[in-house]
Order: structure tokens, then sequence, then C-alpha cells
């Protein structure tokens, strides 16, 4: 019970920090049905009770209003809503265009320390097979 009288429901949820691939172990403090802060895992095999602090603020994130939470795709000077087969076609047809027009080397691709392994593997796949540029690299260089 809150000291207001009411319920208030509040939990610890086991996870994995998102920001790089060390793969620290975080607690996310769930209070109602809102994230509202991280602890550390004092157990955890890789961080040990220890977090960077990018670790310790990864639920902010999660409400930011800045956060894109849909596709969108640039018209002149500003970005325009769109749904995922319009923004992956706008893609696709600015890839193909400057390979075509530059050369496959005209092209990079930049992976994500965000992303899953299994997800940056199949990035320089679609980069070396598709586009034919071995121009691959990684926010952790950047
Ligand atoms: S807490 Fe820091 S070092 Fe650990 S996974 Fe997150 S960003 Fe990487």
């Amino acid at each position: 019970m809150a000291e207001n009288g009411s319920e208030m429901n509040y939990r610890l949820v086991p996870s994995t920090c998102v920001y790089c691939g060390t793969g620290c172990g975080v607690l996310l403090e769930v209070t109602g049905d809102r994230l509202s802060g991280t602890l550390p895992q004092k157990d955890h095999p890789v961080s040990k009770g220890a977090l960077c602090i990018k670790g310790w603020s990864v639920h902010e994130f999660v409400y930011s209003e800045r956060r894109l939470t849909k596709p969108m795709v640039r018209s002149g000077e500003v970005l325009v809503e769109t749904d995922w087969e319009a923004a992956l076609a706008a893609v696709a047809d600015g890839l193909s265009a400057a390979r075509d027009k530059h050369g496959p080397d005209s092209v990079g691709f930049f992976a994500s320390a965000r992303c899953t392994n299994e997800e940056n593997y199949l990035l320089q796949k679609l980069a070396r097979a598709v586009v034919g540029t071995n121009n691959v690299d990684h926010c952790a260089r950047l």
C-alpha cells in the first residue's frame, strides 16, 4: 500500500542493457505500468553489479518525445510520417539510385551496437551481397 493509500505495483524486471554489446545485466524498475528506473544486477556474470552512465539511464529513452515510433520519409526539408512499405521502398529506391549513378562504393552501411549479432550480420550481408560494397562500419567506431 502506498503512502497515499492507493495500491502501488512496484517490481523489478531483469533485462540486458541495450546500449552496447557488453551486455550488462540491469533490473528495470516498473512502477504501475511505467518504467521508473534502472538498477544493476549484482550477481550478473558480465557486469557484476556495475553499470556505466548509459546503463544507469537505459530506461529514459522509452518515453522520450524525440523517440521515433513510426517510419518517416524526407519530403524536401521536412520528414513526413508514412507506413513501413513506403519507407522501405524509399530506402531501396535511394540505395539503387546511388549505386547505379555512382557505383556500389558510393554507399556505406553503419551498423548499431543496439542491434543483435544476427541483425548486424544481415546488414553486412545486404551491403556486400545486394549493394556490392564492403563499406560497412559500426557506431562504436564513430
Ligand atoms: S551498462 Fe554501459 S558497458 Fe554495460 S552494456 Fe550498457 S552501455 Fe554497455
